[in-house]
């Protein structure tokens, strides 16, 4: 088979790494993706949207020099850096994970493409998060980047790398800094499928309370189908730069509960929120990315709006 490109996905089989392969397999690429676990239960993302087979899948993490090493070569395309520890709540308890996962991985293939002088383009997923809670939570590439969180501070970490790199050696590499995005794919840990997942049990009379902690925190949040566009255009210029990735909108997250409660016509009784297990002693207030750059540059709009993302997400339960 003549593929016209080849990319290799590290993370491959969290939300964002079954949309982009689901989408550079309809480009024609040929799709390598690594993981840790090739585990049925792990690959449930791409059974989903049925590319498990139309994939390689390659067991192994960044964090290990010799897998990068085996893995890369220069008949790779692009690279899409998607792995690691996404869940600002875990980097709390676990602030090594996030920091060798987000910023070791990248630093490692960044290592690589310097020496062996491929001319692969590598991608890197950074996150809003780094910029804290400052500036009227309104971001845009040029922000002050302060982290709140050791998750914030791995991706600022990686951030830099990518800029560093980028600047002195000449290499094509990029960061894209991602605000929240959702799908049906999005892991249960995350707050928003969650509430999906718990509002649609009180629904079928399974459970009876949604607990939650603080609800008035303001929220960037898109489609991330849509992202992936967005992160594949970043990949096609010519010359390399860093990106904000966003809706330009927020929400709160009571507004978000509202809507799941309303579209399921649940009572607002079935519902509890400022329960202090679920409190975060650090959170940021609210965020919203500031894309008019990138709309105008990547020439990119996101198109699916807040309810329309809740709506998708209810009926890929319900349906
Ligand atoms: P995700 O669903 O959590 O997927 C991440 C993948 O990374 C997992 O499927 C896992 O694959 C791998 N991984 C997890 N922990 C790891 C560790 N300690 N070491 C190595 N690999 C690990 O995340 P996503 O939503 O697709 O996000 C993709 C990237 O975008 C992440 O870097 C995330 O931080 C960033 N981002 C996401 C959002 C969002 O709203 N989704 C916003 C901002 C930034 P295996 O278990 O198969 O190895």
């Amino acid at each position: 088979m003549k593929y016209k490109k080849t990319a290799i996905i590290f993370g491959i089989t969290g939300q964002d790494g079954a949309y982009l392969s689901h989408f550079l397999l309809q480009k024609g690429y040929k799709v390598i993706g690594t993981t840790r676990n090739k585990s049925s239960k792990n690959l449930y993302r791409l059974k989903k949207l049925k590319i498990v087979k139309r994939v390689i899948l390659l067991r192994g993490v960044a964090t290990d020099l010799n897998f990068c090493k085996k893995v890369l070569n220069s008949n790779i395309d692009e690279i899409y850096y998607l792995a690691g520890d996404s869940s600002v709540i875990k980097s709390f308890q676990t602030p090594e994970i996030s920091l060798k996962s987000n910023t070791e991985g990248i630093l490692n293939i960044l290592r690589i493409i310097k020496i062996k002088k491929y001319k692969t383009k590598l991608f890197n997923a950074g996150s809003g998060q780094f910029y804290g809670d400052n500036e009227k939570n309104f971001y845009n590439i040029n922000s002050k980047i302060e982290p709140r969180s050791p998750y914030g501070v791995s991706k600022a970490a990686a951030y830099w790398l990518i800029k560093i790199f980028r600047e002195k050696y000449d290499i094509y590499c990029c960061t894209g800094i991602l605000f929240n995005h959702e799908s049906p794919l999005r892991s249960k840990e995350f707050v928003t499928k969650k509430i999906v997942d718990t509002a649609l049990k009180i629904k079928k009379k399974k459970r009876i309370i949604l607990e939650l902690g603080n609800v008035d925190i303001f929220r960037d949040w898109g489609w991330a189908p849509e992202y992936i566009r967005a992160i594949w255009l970043m990949m096609q210029r010519k010359k390399p730069r860093d990106f904000i990735i966003g809706s330009g909108k927020t929400h709160s997250l009571k507004d978000f509960v509202n809507e799941v409660f309303k579209r399921l016509d649940i009572s607002k009784k079935n519902l509890k929120t400022n329960v202090s297990k679920y409190r975060r002693r650090i959170d940021l207030r609210g965020y919203k990315a500031n894309i008019s750059e990138t709309q105008k540059i990547l020439k990119w709009k996101p198109q699916i709006k807040f309810k329309t993302i809740i709506k998708k997400m209810i009926d890929n339960e319900l349906f």
